[in-house]
C-alpha cells in the first residue's frame, strides 16, 4: 500500500533529496508539504502549519521532519499524537532526553525512523564487514569543510541547538558508530566557539576503545576549510589492513586498492529502508551518533576563536 507522507520544511534538503527521491518511490506518495514560506512543489498542497496539515489530510500516514533540529522533537511528537509514522532528518533532535521521549511515544504505535543518511552508502556497509571482529590499532576522521559554501545564510546553525560544526561531524560518527567493531567513548574534546556563535565551528575528540585502551582513536572537525574538502576516515587494523574510507563513505580503499565506488544513493536507501519499517511495524533508531555529541560537549574544553562574519 501506498504511504501517504507530507514533508515538514521545505529547506535545502527537502528540496535537493526528499521531494525527488519519494517522487521516484513508488512505496509513497507525496501528500503534501508544510512551509512557513508557502514553498512548495509543483501540484503539491502546501500548509502553513502542521495543525492544519493534520486537519486537511485527515489519510495521511506519514510526515518526514526536515525542519532544524531544534524545533524536530514538537513536529514529531504532534505527528505521533496525531497517529501518523515519523521520519526524522539528521540529528533527530537536539538532546538524548527528546530522542528517548519519542522512542517511547512511539513503542507498539508508529514507526519512527531516525536517519543516519551517511550509512546508506554501499561503502559503509562494505567497511562494516570487513571491520567485523577486528583488532583496530587507530582511528582517524578528518572531516573538513567551507561553511561558507555548504551552508549560507542559515543562521540556526550557530544557534542553541543548532550542532555547529557538528551538524556534518554527526555524519562522520553515523558512519563510525556502524563500522567500528567495538564501543566508543568520548575521552576528551576541545571545542573551538567563535566569540559571536553559541556552537563550534571546529572541534577536536579523542575517543577510547573500552577494551583497548592502547588505540588510538580521533576525529578533527573543522568549518574553516576553504581548500581541499575532506569527509574521511581511515582505519588502521591488526589484522584487516588499513580501510579508507573517502568522500564521506562513498569510496573505500583496503591497502590502496579500490574496494567500493558507488554513485551516491543515500535517500533512495533512507525510503527503501522506512517502506520496509512500514511494512513490518519497526521503528529503527539509533541515538549513538547523538551520544557522541552530547558527550563531547559534557567533556568538552571551549576554546574561544575569531568572531564568524
Ligand atoms: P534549511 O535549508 O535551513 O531548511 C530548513 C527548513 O525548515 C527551512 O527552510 C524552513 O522551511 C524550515 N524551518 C526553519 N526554521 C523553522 C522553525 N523554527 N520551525 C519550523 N520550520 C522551520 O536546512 P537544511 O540544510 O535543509 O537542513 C535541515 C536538516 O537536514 C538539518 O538537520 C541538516 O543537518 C539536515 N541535512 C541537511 C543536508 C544538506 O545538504 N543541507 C544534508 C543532510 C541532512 P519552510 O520555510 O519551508 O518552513
Amino acid at each position: 500500500m501506498t504511504c501517504r507522507i507530507a514533508i515538514i520544511g521545505m529547506g535545502k534538503i527537502a528540496h535537493d533529496q526528499h521531494v525527488p527521491v519519494i517522487a521516484k518511490n513508488p512505496d509513497f506518495e507525496l501528500a503534501a508539504v508544510v512551509s512557513q514560506r508557502g514553498v512548495h512543489p509543483p501540484g503539491v498542497p502546501v500548509f502553513a502549519s502542521s495543525r492544519e496539515l493534520y486537519e486537511k489530510i485527515p489519510n495521511l500516514d506519514a510526515v518526514a521532519i526536515c525542519t532544524p533540529p531544534a524545533v524536530r522533537h514538537a513536529f514529531a511528537r504532534e505527528a505521533l499524537a496525531a497517529a501518523k509514522h515519523v521520519l526524522l532528518e539528521k540529528p533527530p533532535t537536539p538532546t538524548l532526553a527528546e530522542l528517548s521521549h519519542l522512542e517511547a511515544a512511539a513503542r507498539g504505535k508508529r514507526v519512527l525512523f531516525t536517519t543516519w543518511h551517511s550509512r546508506f552508502n554501499a561503502a559503509v556497509a562494505e567497511a562494516k564487514a570487513r571491520l567485523a571482529g577486528s583488532s583496530i590499532r587507530s582511528l582517524e576522521v578528518e572531516w573538513k569543510e567551507d561553511v561558507r559554501r555548504w551552508h549560507p545564510g542559515q543562521e540556526w546553525i550557530w544557534q542553541p541547538g543548532g550542532f555547529g560544526v557538528f551538524d556534518p561531524g554527526i555524519n562522520a560518527l553515523s558512519i563510525v558508530t556502524a563500522i567500528m567493531p567495538w564501543a566508543i567513548f568520548v575521552k576528551s574534546a576541545e571545542l573551538f566557539f567563535p566569540r559571536n556563535c553559541q556552537t563550534p565551528i571546529a572541534a577536536r575528540l579523542v575517543f577510547e576503545q573500552a577494551d583497548d585502551p592502547a588505540a588510538r582513536l580521533q576525529a578533527e572537525f573543522d568549518w574553516r576549510e576553504t581548500g581541499e574538502q575532506s569527509w574521511n576516515i581511515t582505519v588502521e587494523t591488526a589484522d584487516r589492513g588499513l580501510l579508507r574510507l573517502r568522500n564521506g563513505g562513498a569510496r573505500l580503499e583496503i591497502d590502496g586498492e579500490l574496494i567500493v565506488d558507488a554513485p551516491l544513493a543515500e535517500y533512495e536507501g533512507i525510503y527503501q529502508h522506512f517502506a520496509k519499517l512500514l511494512a513490518s511495524g519497526e521503528s529503527d533508531v539509533d541515538p549513538a551518533p547523538l551520544q557522541l555529541v552530547a558527550d563531547a560537549y559534557m567533556l568538552g574544553r571551549r576554546v574561544e576563536v575569531e568572531p564568524f562574519e
